[in-house]
């Protein structure tokens, strides 16, 4: 255990010492001994005490009374107080300085040590709570929220600022009147009057929530919207003796919803918008590039092997970036089409549209001598045209990316799930990473370069658009050199 410094303040030799030994052999350590108050106030200034004794009756200009009271307002160093005899007045000076213990000489040991230890133990206590008040003192002055405390009668009995702030009352106003007497609370859609939270909380004892639709008109009139909170106060054997209500001003939260709300609508516009130019844009490079690609032939058909090696290779080659070019813009454009079509949904034999598909694929599947399996695929409510795009485009691909020495073999299955029909476009070509499966949904993201694998980037970023229109989700299953999986839903439910 740490010592405990103690300073005697007497002014009788003899009781000084007997003090003295009686402390020294209970364990205490005597750190100072001083004659007077004034002394004893110096020694509390620049000694690191615990404890102080204190004879009332000291010689000088002050007594221990006066010197304890000085000691007290600078100092937190609790005093107890000797004496042989003191009057009334004496010992109600006393009482003002808020001693810690009171002991009539002569006393015995026993009671000397009790009051020591009770002082100790006290003044620790006191430290202990000043702390806990502090830190409560504190959070309350630093917290975003508004709080206020009624006692059990719903008499407002502590506000922080932010409290002060929203109400526009100061605490000291506000002090004993009802919470109905400074503010009013109440629903923002009726208009209504909100019921007297506090009465509520007090009468059931259960906490009370208004959210999302709760107007506060502070003083003046101004509309503040806020979130209530209010709970009872209990006390340990579990009585009411308050309530604490916390105050949230959603003013800056409500704004931030509805500028989100607004950016996502903008953002929607101007995809819209921007879907509308790649299709205008699109469309309008076709004529052009349709005549380009007529001279081309022209020139090809006229002057192929009639001028130099070097003139057949400038036309082979501008003939295959007109070709490249061409694909680009058809793929632009049914990718912008694609989000502009609101043609209504129809109920559709996916296995027809599957079978379409595969129909539009039949030179690729030749030539690369692909091996197909699927489902018996069931009804879905949807656009025509574009479902079938997306299974053209998912099989084009499984096609496109076999591996160089493998035939393709692909396989198409269906599954239901709760509320959706979950198909599979399964194949065992080159596989994708799995850090790209995002990606690739992505329009112009290739992972590959034209000559690897000839292709615009936009098939995908179309399925995705397709599907999502559908109500129905987008993904790979993959690993490299494992195949590919691609996985998409459509709702069963009708739309
Ligand atoms: P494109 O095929 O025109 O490049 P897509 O949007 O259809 O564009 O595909 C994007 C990328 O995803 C492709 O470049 C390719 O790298 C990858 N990918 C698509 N399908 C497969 C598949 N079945 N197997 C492996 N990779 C694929």
């Amino acid at each position: 255990m740490a010592e405990t410094k103690i300073l005697i303040v007497e002014d009788e030799g003899i009781e000084v010492l007997d003090l003295q030994l009686r402390l020294t052999s209970m364990g205490y350590t005597v750190q100072d001994i001083v004659a007077t108050g004034e002394e004893a106030v110096g020694k509390a200034e620049d000694t690191h005490l615990d404890l102080i004794l204190m004879d009332i009756m000291l010689q000088g200009e002050i007594d221990g009374v006066e010197a304890a009271a000085r000691i007290h307002s600078q100092f937190d160093i609790p005093v107890i107080f000797l004496t042989a005899y003191a009057d009334d007045k004496t010992l109600e000076r006393a009482k003002v300085t808020e001693p810690y213990g009171y002991l009539v000489k002569p006393f015995q040991e026993r009671d000397l040590q009790i009051a020591i230890e009770m002082a100790l133990y006290k003044h620790r206590m006191e430290r202990d709570l000043k702390k806990s008040e502090r830190l409560l003192a504190t959070t309350l002055r630093s917290i975003g929220d508004g709080v206020i405390t009624t006692d059990n009668n719903g008499l407002i009995n502590f506000m922080n600022p932010v409290a002060e702030g929203l109400v526009g009352w100061k605490l000291n106003e506000a002090v004993n009147k009802k919470l109905p007497d400074i503010f009013n609370l109440i629903d923002r859609k009726s208009r209504q009057a909100v019921k007297n939270t506090v009465s509520k909380v007090l009468l059931h004892g259960k906490i009370v929530n208004l959210a999302n639709h709760t107007m506060l008109i502070a003083k003046g009139g101004a509309e503040i919207p806020i979130d209530v909170r209010a709970a009872p106060i209990r006390d340990d054997r579990d009585n009411i003796t308050g309530v604490v209500l916390v105050l949230r001003d959603v003013t800056t939260r409500e704004r931030a919803e509805k500028e989100e709300k607004r950016l996502v609508a903008e953002l929607a516009r101007s995809n819209r918008e921007l879907e509308q130019f790649a299709y205008i844009a699109s469309h309008d490079l076709q004529s052009p590039l349709r005549l380009i690609s007529g001279f081309l032939n022209l020139l090809s058909r006229r002057y192929m092997g009639k001028l130099d090696a070097k003139a057949d290779e400038f036309i082979s080659s501008a003939m295959r970036n007109a070709e490249r070019m061409d694909q680009l813009i058809n793929d632009i454009l049914a990718f912008s089409k694609e989000g502009n079509n609101d043609k209504p949904f129809e109920l559709l034999k996916s296995q027809d549209l599957l079978e379409l598909a595969l129909y539009n694929l039949q030179a690729e599947i030749k030539d690369s001598r692909a091996n197909l399996t699927f489902d018996n695929l069931p009804l879905v409510t949807g656009d025509r045209n574009q479902l079938v795009q997306v299974f053209q485009n998912l099989v084009g691909n499984a096609i496109k990316y076999h591996k160089p020495h493998e035939p393709p073999w692909i396989q198409i299955t269906v599954e239901e799930k709760p509320d959706a029909w979950e198909f599979r476009v399964a194949d065992n070509g080159i596989g994708i990473n799995p850090q790209f499966a995002e990606r690739i949904f992505q329009i112009f993201q290739r992972l590959h370069t034209m000559r690897e694998y000839p292709g615009t980037g936009i098939g995908l970023a179309t399925c995705k658009k397709i599907v999502e229109r559908h109500g129905g989700r987008i993904w790979v299953e993959s690993m490299p050199e494992q195949g590919s999986t691609f996985c998409f839903t459509l709702p069963s439910r009708q739309m």
